[in-house]
């Protein structure tokens, strides 16, 4: 309900109520301005402090990493280097081998799941904040608004006929749009090039088709995209908008308009919502929360720092719009984080991903072997008696440095290595594939397939460095 409160004129609270009625004019003037986002007009929202405000600087302030990354330097190489070539994928300290792919499978599972965990939680709540589109936009917009001006100046901007002060401004912009594109493109290159020869090559203008060819999309992508669709694509083809509600119950807490609270709607009504717009202004995406959710909504939270300021104007507890779940909404209980079944689901496999890289990672050996058992024949018998198999070894080099090696057998009483029966090197990344012969007498060869291990150790000092399990398989 709104109250009316008397206060003598020209006191200090009369000047303050002054002030309050002059700003709040001027929302219900700027109002005109702000448009549902229909698909006709693109959508120039206005920026206004706030803690979400805040927060989606603080989300965009962590792609700085992503653009200083290759130049960060590690025991004399690029600290993150996707080596296709070579196939070497240096993280720090690490180097996973096309074998260890597997740990980078997982660490894609783990986002999904924790992107699929973070919207039964909160919606969409890294398209609001973290997603590369909304924070491009983000930085796009504010580059438009430092050089087009406030959002009625562009618009106005935009419907003036061309001339020399449009074109000028309209080529800058779309020169520093290409120019962001184009960062983005070489810096993308950048992680799979050493960055130092990246910039040597483009300086030189010398360098393989593929240094030029490797930014163009994202240049092309990031001005059609975030230049020009904006928040179109997030509206219109986003495919996650429309799986979200799929991932939402009435469980999740998402900005939602308190329509109980708010309405009647109107200036001069008894619902606390004043009707100034200012919350689908300042929507990247032009959405009017009051109609509920709706798929162009990306959960940024802007609106409520809109709304709480306008809140803040009239004197009214702030959180009209505010983030809550339905059954919060309609006074049902709020059950706890650790007691929803798709949260202790979600908690489940993320934690078995994560061991699975952690155990992948600390079980990163400079060798891997592969034991292959010979199938024409099984196994043959030997004219003294003995049983002989044959066995493929697979010798990986994951280190960088040459290796010499040797091998041995064990857990197997009286079997024998005849070959290979000398060191072998294997050069840094290499893989070298070797025959190998196992032989035991035929009193002990048992019946059947019985286990036998393979270990590989330093030729020089004789120390351990793996082993791999296989069979051997005698009559019967
Ligand atoms: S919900 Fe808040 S910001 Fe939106 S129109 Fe109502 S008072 Fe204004
Ligand atoms: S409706 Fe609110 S939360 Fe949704 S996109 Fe617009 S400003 Fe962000």
């Amino acid at each position: 309900m709104s109250t009316t409160t008397q206060t003598p004129p020209g006191s200090a609270a009369d000047s303050a109520k002054g002030n309050k009625q002059l700003s709040l004019d001027e929302l219900y003037l700027e109002a005109g301005h702000h448009q549902v986002n229909l698909g006709a007009k693109k959508i120039h929202a206005k920026r206004i402090p706030g803690k979400f405000r805040n927060l989606k600087w603080f989300a965009a302030s962590l792609y700085i990493l992503f653009f200083i990354g290759p130049y960060f330097r590690w025991e004399g190489r690029q600290a993150v280097l996707f080596n296709v070539p070579e196939r070497q994928y240096h993280l720090f300290e690490l180097t996973l081998w096309p074998q260890d792919v597997w740990i980078l499978s997982l660490a894609l599972l783990t986002f999904f799941l924790a992107l699929y965990a973070a919207t039964a939680m909160a919606g969409r709540v890294f398209c609001g904040t973290f997603c590369w589109m909304t924070v491009w936009t983000d930085v796009y917009t504010w580059i438009e608004e430092k050089m087009e001006g406030s959002p009625p100046q562009r618009r106005a901007l935009d419907s003036a006929p061309w001339g020399a002060r449009k074109l000028a401004i309209k080529t800058g912009k779309t020169l520093v749009f290409l120019l962001l594109g184009v960062a983005t493109g070489v810096t993308f290159t950048s992680y799979f090039i050493d960055a130092g020869d990246l910039w040597r090559r483009y300086l030189s203008l010398r360098g393989p088709v593929e240094i030029w060819v490797t930014p163009l999309p994202f240049v092309i992508g990031t001005y059609l995209g975030v230049g020009i669709m904006r928040e179109q694509f997030c509206f219109w083809l986003c495919p996650y908008a429309r799986i979200q509600s799929a991932m939402q119950d009435s469980e999740t807490i998402i900005p939602t308009y308190d329509v109980r609270r708010g309405e009647p709607r109107g200036r001069h009504k008894d619902g606390d919502c004043i009707d100034c717009h200012l919350c689908v202004g300042v929507c990247p995406t032009g959405v009017d929360i009051r109609d509920g959710m709706q798929e162009g909504c990306i959960m940024c939270a802007l609106c409520i720092d809109a709304c709480n300021s306008v809140m803040r104007k009239v004197d009214k507890p702030e959180g009209l719009i505010r983030y809550g779940s339905l059954d919060e909404f309609l006074g049902l209980p709020v059950v706890p984080l650790y007691k929803r079944p798709r949260i202790i689901m979600y908690a489940i496999l993320l934690a078995s991903t994560l061991s699975g890289i952690v155990w992948g990672l600390t079980h990163l050996g400079a060798v891997q072997l592969n034991v292959i058992h010979e199938r024409q024949p099984l196994y043959v018998m030997l004219s003294d008696g003995g049983v002989q198999n044959k066995y493929t070894l697979r010798i990986v080099n994951k280190s960088d440095t040459t290796l010499n090696l040797r091998f041995a057998v064990s857990d197997l009483p009286g079997a024998v290595l005849v070959s290979p029966d000398a060191a072998v090197r294997v050069a840094p990344g290499r893989v070298l594939p070797l025959n190998a012969t196992v032989r035991m007498p035929r009193s002990r060869a048992g019946k059947g397939s019985v286990k036998v291990e393979f270990h590989v150790l330093d030729s020089a000092t004789g120390a351990f460095i793996t082993e791999t399990e296989s069979r051997f398989i005698g009559p019967g």
